[in-house]
């Protein structure tokens, strides 16, 4: 009888504390989203070495090279030359679908295009701390077309103590490569500066397996581009994105995030 009342009481405490931890997790989620939607500058330190764990993209990416062993582990994850927040992936990935969500027909879902700002460290690992949205273009294609904008841009990321990494744009359900004019543009932001990256984020790829979106260099010598190693700081694993995304998305399509029962 006491067995059975003790193990009554541990499955509710079991189950409060899930509550509990389900509640503050929904809740900094929430004010995490909410300043995404009302200012720029947020995941700060303190959030992100709350979410402490380091993912390396090489796990997921390179999946064919993987070797479970583990002194081959850290020495990989050493290998990325550039880390990304996820305020950048998130603001790409709702950037990317504001012009190309289920309140579109599909056949005019266009491209975007953006800014990708942050920093180099002395270890000649850049960093992108930030996504600067510029505009958008057709069903194939993509430019910067007002050179004002790009000024704008430029001094906002100076004002935030950033300078321009590379650039991003969207290939709405169609995948991750660089078309010849994405080497092309890449091509100019790498002659400016050797380490500028290009990312392309496609949003409806990111279903848990794979991040949605890759970071690439051209090879000037011979018109090529090769993917460049990255890592996502703070604890993010791949199959949470879907859920940040899915929470985020009534943003994208001017919507509130979420109602009161009060405001239905
Ligand atoms: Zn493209």
């Amino acid at each position: 009888m006491e067995d059975k009342e003790e193990s009554y009481i541990d499955a509710i405490k079991k189950d409060l504390k899930k509550k509990i931890i389900n509640k503050v997790k929904n809740e900094i989620l929430q004010d995490i989203y909410k300043e995404i939607a009302e200012k720029d500058d947020i995941l700060t330190d303190e959030v992100i070495s709350l979410l402490d764990k380091k993912i390396s993209s090489n796990s997921v990416v390179k999946k064919k090279n993987f070797k479970p062993q583990k002194e081959t582990l850290p020495k990989q994850q050493k290998k990325y030359e550039c880390t990304i927040s996820v305020q950048t992936i998130l603001k790409t990935a709702a950037h990317a679908l504001k012009y190309a969500n289920s309140n579109i027909p599909r056949e005019k879902w266009i491209e975007v295009i953006g800014l990708l700002a942050g920093k180099l460290d002395k270890n000649k690992i850049l960093h992108l701390e930030d996504a600067y949205p510029m505009g958008h273009g057709t069903a194939i294609t993509v430019k910067i077309r007002n050179p004002d904008n790009h000024a704008r841009a430029f001094k906002e990321i100076q004002k935030n103590k950033q300078f321009i990494c590379g650039w991003y744009h969207s290939h709405p359900s169609y995948g991750l490569f660089m078309s010849k004019e994405d080497v092309g543009t890449q091509s100019v932001y790498q002659r400016l500066w050797d380490k500028a990256v290009a990312l392309v984020i496609d949003p409806y790829q990111i279903n848990g397996k794979s991040f949605g979106f890759k970071m690439f260099r051209a090879d000037l010598n011979n018109g090529n581009w090769n993917e460049v190693p990255f890592m996502i700081k703070g604890a993010v694993d791949v199959s949470v994105l879907p859920e940040f995304l899915k929470f985020i998305n009534p943003l994208t399509e001017g919507k509130a995030l979420f109602l009161e029962y009060d405001e239905e």
